[in-house]
């Protein structure tokens, strides 16, 4: 096995020596820490430091591309091609919760005039990026109240994708984002507890596309377009 990375299990063309001495590949490790919630090595499970420099080890690269020069040409080949479709995929920041106010006339509650209505609260959902908006990525999100609502199921279909309303309690609010037919992603629902204090609580989560499949190119020339799963949540 020698200079194999124990993710990818091909020859490291960039080595990354962790402080156990375990190697990977610096693109392979940076994906696990990206998605694990704890730096530890995923062989011995020692633990990262924050401090920790992802340097490619020249040494261990000399010794992968001297131990089998041809495999070594081969895989770097292909991670060339891989960081230039890195590149074209954006990681899109989605925020979802709730913001929270006591209401300064209370209204009553449809079906107990003695409850009150003392929360004014706006659940939302929204895309955190530079360059692109809520409507590049979200046709639609539905609401779904508690049944003690009137008409529980809320859809907003314009952006913001937001709704403010009047209640009495905290419940779970599933929202439900379905995404432009272009993103060619099924929907995908968040489950937010509703919160009533300090203003209200959110959440982020970060979905990967591909730029090509957010701005549609409609020239006659077919362009190839790729559709990137997103990482699971939850
Ligand atoms: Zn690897
Ligand atoms: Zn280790």
């Amino acid at each position: 096995m020698g200079y194999r990375c124990a993710i990818c299990l091909t020859l490291s063309c960039e080595p990354v020596k962790l402080q156990c001495s375990h190697l990977f590949c610096k693109l392979c490790i940076e994906r696990t820490f990206e998605t694990s919630k704890e730096r530890v090595c995923p062989m011995c499970r020692a633990e990262v430091t924050k401090d920790f420099v992802m340097k490619i080890d020249k040494e261990a690269r000399e010794e992968a591309k001297q131990s089998n020069p041809d495999e070594y040409e081969e895989v770097l080949k292909n991670l060339n091609k891989l960081k230039l479709e890195e590149k074209k995929i954006l990681k899109i920041k989605i925020k979802y919760g709730n913001r929270h106010k006591l209401a300064e006339r209370p209204t009553n509650y449809h079906k107990n005039r003695s409850v009150k209505n003392k929360h004014i609260w706006t659940a939302f959902i929204e895309v955190i990026h530079p360059r692109v908006k809520d409507t590049d990525l979200i046709e639609k999100v539905k609401f779904e109240l508690h049944e003690t609502f009137k008409n529980p199921t809320r859809f907003v279909t314009k952006a913001p994708f937001k709704f403010t309303i009047n209640g009495w309690g905290e419940f779970e609010l599933p929202m439900t984002i379905t995404w432009k037919k272009h993103l060619k992603m099924p929907p995908t629902t968040f489950y937010h507890d509703l919160c009533f204090d300090d203003g209200g609580k959110w959440h982020e989560y970060v979905f990967r596309i591909h730029e090509d499949l957010i701005k549609p190119k409609t020239s006659a020339s077919k362009v190839k377009v790729k559709a990137v799963k997103p990482a699971p949540f939850k």
